[in-house]
């Protein structure tokens, strides 16, 4: 079986563009569940020649499951469990959110290994958030750009040791 990476964040940050950059074409839609796991979508994916699961993960929002959100949240602390490692996605333009801050913590208690995307970090509009990434506790992050391509190789090195 291929290793999986499952990428998580709070909304908008970039996790789809970056999972659709990585699996391309073979895009697989997965709506066994509907209304739980609509958003959430699985594919393969190549980068540089490493070839692994991807999982593009929705919902954080609140932890009540009784609601939509909650079973999504639930389903996505599922999937960062399952997988070899966590690809945790940053706005880096934006700076940290609380959302991001309790998903940090969240996943600080996890052993499912981590590695933080600061996404959105072409120009200097970044560079702050960049730094405040490195205060999360989840080791170094790597400077990425889902749109423009920026920082693949560093995202290869980072996740080789785990996929
Ligand atoms: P998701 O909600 O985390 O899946 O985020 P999306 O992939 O839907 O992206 C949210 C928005 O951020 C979209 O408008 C994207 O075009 C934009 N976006 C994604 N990656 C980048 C990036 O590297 N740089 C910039 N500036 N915008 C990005
Ligand atoms: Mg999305």
């Amino acid at each position: 079986d291929l290793p999986t990476v499952a990428i998580v964040g709070r909304p908008n940050v970039g996790k789809s563009t970056l999972f659709n950059r990585l699996v391309g074409k073979k895009l697989a839609l997965v709506d066994d569940q509907p209304g739980v796991t609509r958003d959430r979508r699985e594919g393969d994916a190549s980068l540089l020649g490493m070839d692994f699961k991807i999982i593009d993960t929705a919902g954080f929002e609140t932890d009540d499951p009784q609601t939509l959100p909650g079973r999504m949240r639930a389903q996505t602390q599922a999937a960062v469990r399952d997988a070899d490692v966590a690809l945790f996605m940053i706005d880096a333009r934006a700076g940290l959110t609380p959302l991001d801050e309790e998903i940090a913590n969240w996943l600080r208690g996890e052993d499912t290994p981590v590695v933080v995307l600061a996404n959105k970090a072409e120009g200097k509009a970044a560079e702050h958030g960049v730094l405040e990434a490195f205060n999360l506790g989840l080791g170094d992050p790597v400077p990425f750009s889902a749109e423009h391509g920026e920082g693949i190789v560093d995202l290869f090195e980072a996740l080789r040791p785990h996929v």
